[in-house]
Order: structure tokens, then C-alpha cells, then sequence
């Protein structure tokens, strides 16, 4: 019996991960959960699982968790995740942006698997998370669907430093719900619209990072993180269908892709099952009917977040976290109604403008920079939401 840390149970990934668990309740035991809101629906998964370790966001909460479930460990807050992500064999951090830094950190600290949903979490801490899996024997087996489809076509390249079989990682994207736009009518799109994705029903956060392409660029980010491949050899190709998650080049001119539906619990299961594949098809794909699949060049002058990200990408250090907490505070303003989705990534632009090089050499100096990123995002914000 394999045990799990659900840490984020009650969003999207939080509740397709407790399908996969549903259908394993021989194979994998759920034994901590954690969620912010929508306190019924976490105790409710306590009771469906029998859950004793839960973490949530305060001291009101945990005394109302508490009052619902009578004899269970409560937790709360940083140290509360922090705790929780060292009592499993499987860790899914599926918290939303930086708030899951410390689910990252401390499964890796353990040792244990870390089944990566949250981006961000490694994005802005790639420096410390790559000291951390140097010195111990922690994995990362990503859940992002891109990275789960380049961790399985690069299962038979050998993890020599710096990747030299490959020549290039190829990360797809949908092009999200604007992809064809004129700037005329992207400077005109609503939230609906913009929460209106084609291919893929996600959170919200992730749903406005898709139609700014800004989702894209933390993949990249992403991959250049997991994979030890520098963002000079990583593609961005715009895939329609959402049929093939993405492609390994090989340097002796082999393309590798993998392919199914879109199902994020196939991903899901992967992550928590490797080495065994469960036997539930999700996302299988018939061939029973004609399958046309399209490939394009995204359109970076009209997405200019893709071209932010692999700048910084290229400057390395704390410019990722600049870049994924400027964001994370623009999109929240923009969920708001306080600006318009064009000044999305006008926002992390301009704030990255004022990033100085900084080496990231410990964690305090992370979460500096991550709340100098954000406060000049606020400021930024506040400035068009007066204009
Ligand atoms: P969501 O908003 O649906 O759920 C987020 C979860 O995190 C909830 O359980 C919430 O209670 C918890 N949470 C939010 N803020 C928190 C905080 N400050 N502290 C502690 N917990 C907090 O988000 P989601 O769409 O499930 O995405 C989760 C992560 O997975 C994101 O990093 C996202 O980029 C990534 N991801 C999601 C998908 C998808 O299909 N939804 C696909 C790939 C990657
Ligand atoms: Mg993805």
C-alpha cells in the first residue's frame, strides 16, 4: 500500500486526484488533505476517506474541522503543509501558485515522490528545489500534462547532465480560447471569455494563464526545471486539439510524442502509480474515426508573455519568482474586475522591467523578492485601476 498526501484536495486537481483514488483504494491510502476554502467539501472527503491529518489556512477553520470530525490532527497554515508533505510516500502539491512552496520543499526534504501539479512552487524556487534533489533522494514526477508527457518520452534517455541526446524539448499548447485574435478584439475580451477555455476545464487561475499564453511560459520554465534543458532548447508549438501533450527531439532526428484525450487523471495516475500503469484508460484514444492533428507557431507578438518568460529563463535566479508573482497578483486583480486582461502582462512586464539580477541563494531571499515582486505589481495595479 502506497500512501498519499493530497495537499490542495478540494480544487481541480485536488478532486480529480480523489477519482484516481477511488478507483485504488487497494494500491493507494489518502492520509492527509489540506484546502484553504470550501471547508464542508474537505471534511466531507475526510469522512469519504477516512482522513485523520488535514491542514488549513487558520485557527477558526482548524477549530471548525475539529467541532465536524472530533479525534483528528489538525494543522495549520505554512508549518501546518510543511508537516503533512513529510508523512506520505506521494505528495501531490496541487495548492494554487507560491503557497505551495512549502509542500515542494519538505516532501523533497523527506525523500518522498513529489507528484507536481504546482508550477509555481518550482518555477520560483528552481535554484534551492535543485540543491534539495541534489543532496537527497526526493523525485519530482510532474502532473502538469506537457511534463508528464515529456517525463514518459524521455524515459529512455539516460539523466546525464544537460540532457546531450536531446536536442529539443517541444512543449504544445492549445492557444487558449483567443488563439486567431487581432489585437483590436483581444483588447476587448471579457473574464467570461477569457474563462471560456476550449480544450481543457481547469481552476481559474490557470484558465486566465492560458489565454495569455502566460501558462505556457511558466511550462517552459517548468520543463527547463525538471529536465536539466536550458530554455534555448525548449519549443513552444500551438496544438489545437490538445491530443499531443508534447515532444521529444532526439539529436539523431527521432521525435517522441505522447498521446491521448484530454484527462487530467491520467497524468494524475501516472504520477502516483509509477512504475505500475493502472489499467483505467482515461483520455484513451479510439482511432475508430478520422483524427486530424494541426501544428502552428504561436503568435509572440500578440502573446508577449511567452517572450517575457524565456527572458527570464535566460537571467535566471529570482527572475522566474519576479515573473510567477507578478503574474499571480495580476491575475487576481484582473479575477477582480480591477484591470483589463490586456494589462495582465503590461503588469509583470513592467515589473520585471525593475528586476535587478539576485542569485537566490536561500530561502529567506526567495520570499523577499517574491513580496518586492508583488508589492510592485499592487503598485502597478493601482495606478491603472485610478487611470
Ligand atoms: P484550484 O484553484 O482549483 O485549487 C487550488 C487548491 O489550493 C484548493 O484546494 C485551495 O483550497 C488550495 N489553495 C488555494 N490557495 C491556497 C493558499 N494560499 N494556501 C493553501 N492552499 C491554498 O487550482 P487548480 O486548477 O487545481 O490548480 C492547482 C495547481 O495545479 C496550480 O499550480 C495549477 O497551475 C496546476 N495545474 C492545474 C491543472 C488543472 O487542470 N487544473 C493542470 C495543470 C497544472
Ligand atoms: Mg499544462
Amino acid at each position: 500500500m502506497r500512501t498519499v498526501a493530497l495537499m490542495g484536495a478540494t480544487g481541480s486537481i485536488g478532486t480529480q486526484t480523489l477519482d484516481v483514488l477511488r478507483r485504488e483504494r487497494d494500491t493507494l491510502e489518502l492520509v492527509a488533505i489540506s484546502g484553504s476554502t470550501r471547508l464542508e467539501q474537505l471534511i466531507d472527503i475526510a469522512r469519504e476517506f477516512h482522513v485523520t491529518q488535514l491542514c488549513v489556512s487558520n485557527d477558526s477553520d482548524a477549530a471548525t474541522v475539529r467541532d465536524a470530525l472530533g479525534n483528528v490532527h489538525v494543522v495549520v497554515g505554512d508549518s501546518g503543509l510543511d508537516e503533512l508533505s513529510r508523512n506520505a510516500d506521494v505528495v501531490v502539491n496541487a495548492v494554487l501558485g507560491f503557497a505551495g512552496l512549502p509542500v515542494t520543499l519538505a516532501t523533497l526534504e523527506a525523500n518522498h515522490r513529489l507528484a507536481l501539479a504546482n508550477k509555481e512552487s518550482l518555477i520560483a524556487a528552481a535554484p534551492l528545489v535543485e540543491q534539495v534533489r541534489r543532496r537527497g533522494s526526493g523525485e519530482i514526477v510532474p502532473i502538469d500534462s506537457e511534463h508528464c508527457a515529456l517525463h514518459q518520452c524521455l524515459a529512455g534517455s539516460p539523466a546525464q547532465p544537460g540532457r546531450p541526446d536531446v536536442r529539443r524539448l517541444l512543449l504544445t499548447a492549445s492557444g487558449g480560447p483567443f488563439r486567431g485574435y487581432s489585437a483590436e478584439q483581444l483588447a476587448h475580451v471579457s473574464k467570461a471569455d477569457a474563462l471560456n477555455h476550449p480544450t481543457w476545464s481547469m481552476g481559474d487561475k490557470i484558465t486566465i494563464d492560458s489565454s495569455t499564453l502566460m501558462n505556457k511560459g511558466l511550462e517552459v520554465l517548468e520543463a527547463a526545471a525538471l529536465f536539466d534543458v536550458d530554455v534555448e532548447r525548449i519549443d513552444v508549438v500551438v496544438h489545437p486539439q490538445s491530443i499531443v501533450h508534447s515532444m521529444v527531439e532526439y539529436v539523431d532526428g527521432s521525435t517522441l510524442a505522447q498521446l491521448s484525450n484530454p484527462d487530467m487523471r491520467l497524468p494524475i495516475a501516472y504520477a502516483l502509480g509509477l512504475p505500475t500503469r493502472f489499467a483505467h484508460g482515461w483520455g484513451r484514444l479510439g482511432f475508430d474515426e478520422a483524427l486530424t492533428l494541426s501544428f502552428e507557431p504561436p503568435d509572440v507578438k500578440l502573446f508577449p508573455a511567452l517572450n517575457l518568460a524565456y527572458d527570464a529563463g535566460r537571467r535566471g535566479g529570482a527572475a522566474p519568482a519576479w515573473l510567477s508573482a507578478a503574474n499571480e497578483v495580476a491575475v487576481d486583480a484582473f479575477l477582480h474586475d480591477r484591470i483589463r486582461w490586456n494589462d495582465i502582462v503590461s503588469v509583470v512586464a513592467s515589473v520585471l522591467d525593475d528586476y535587478v539580477d539576485d542569485p537566490l541563494v536561500n530561502l529567506e531571499a526567495l520570499r523577499d523578492n517574491d513580496a518586492r515582486a508583488r508589492a510592485l505589481a499592487r503598485e502597478r495595479i493601482d495606478r491603472l485601476s485610478h487611470e
